[in-house]
């Protein structure tokens, strides 16, 4: 009788909601806005196939605001800069669709926030990604800061006479075990320190249960754009625990040898991996399995 590997499928493999939301947005804009053109800034997530079919519907990508006069504007899930925002809102032939995802949306309103309650704002983040030029413009320039760890603290924060009062917030997709130091670091201030839990866990869901499937099986396929960095670290997680990882973009990356005499292969994807590329690749393992009985 002829056995077939099973295949596991992470639950939390593909889209999340802030991505899931923002493709939707991008997928009715043309039947909602038939006369207008439509346009991303950039690209609207990190998936080439994702982009081209929306492409193929006519939502084009654009890289600055400059280049369009009219027509839809999509921003994208990890948000924009406040200037841009309010650029954009000048220019009076265009109609804004924000995907921003509500998660950030709440990390910028926080910073917003405090910072007219003159608090000075941290934020954990890397300092060069869109979402946290993003959280940087809600603030006061003089008084937002970005730190990777708890040393980039600023000193003052200790040594003034006069009590701070600091906000504490990080980029969503920052780990927990990170904020808890930074938080942990800022305890002794004199003063009043508020600390805003603004991390998203889909990242670390995603992370944990390929790690967890990876332990268990014989092969692990992680899907997503090249261009993906949170299906890179996916795959570097998962390669690291199961040699047998491979990161394929479409099914026709799936190499037979990958999985010839498995009995257990594991899938995850990305966070902007749309749910029938997924379906594409168990559909090549299934035909595989029917060519090459294990
Ligand atoms: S990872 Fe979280 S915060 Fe980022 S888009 Fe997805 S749901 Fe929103």
């Amino acid at each position: 009788m002829t056995e077939h590997p099973t295949i596991s499928i992470a639950d939390t493999a593909g889209f999340c909601f802030g991505v899931k939301r923002a493709v939707k947005l991008a997928n009715e804009a043309p039947e909602r806005h038939p006369d207008q053109k439509i346009y991303t800034l950039g690209p609207i997530i990190h998936n080439p196939q994702v982009v081209e079919q929306l492409a193929a519907k006519g939502v084009v990508k654009v890289d600055h605001i400059t280049e369009i006069a009219e027509g839809v504007i999509i921003i994208r899930s990890h948000g924009i800069t406040r200037q841009l925002a309010e650029e954009i809102a000048a220019k009076p032939g265009l109609t804004i669709i924000d995907a921003t995802c509500p998660f950030v949306r709440r990390a910028q309103e926080i910073v917003a926030r405090m910072s007219e309650r003159n608090y000075e704002v941290v934020i954990i983040g890397e300092p060069d990604h869109p979402e946290v030029a993003g959280l940087i413009s809600y603030g006061d320039p003089q008084h937002t800061w970005v730190v990777t760890s708890p040393k980039e603290l600023p000193e003052p924060f200790f040594t003034n006479r006069k009590p701070s009062r600091i906000a504490l917030l990080a980029q969503t997709t920052q780990s927990q075990e990170l904020y808890n130091q930074v938080a942990a670091a800022l305890l002794p201030i004199k003063g009043e320190l508020r600390c805003f839990n603004t991390i998203c866990t889909a990242t670390s869901d995603r992370q944990s249960e390929a790690l967890t499937l990876a332990d268990k099986c014989d092969c692990m396929l992680i899907i997503g754009g090249r261009n993906s960095a949170n299906t890179n670290r996916l795959y570097e997680l998962s390669k690291a625990s199961q040699p047998n990882s491979h990161h394929i973009e479409t099914a026709r990356d799936l190499r037979p040898e990958w999985v010839a005499g498995c009995t257990s292969i594991g899938i995850s994807a990305g966070a902007s991996t749309p749910q029938w590329l997924i379906d594409e690749v168990v559909r090549k393992i299934e035909e595989l399995g029917e060519n090459h009985p294990v």
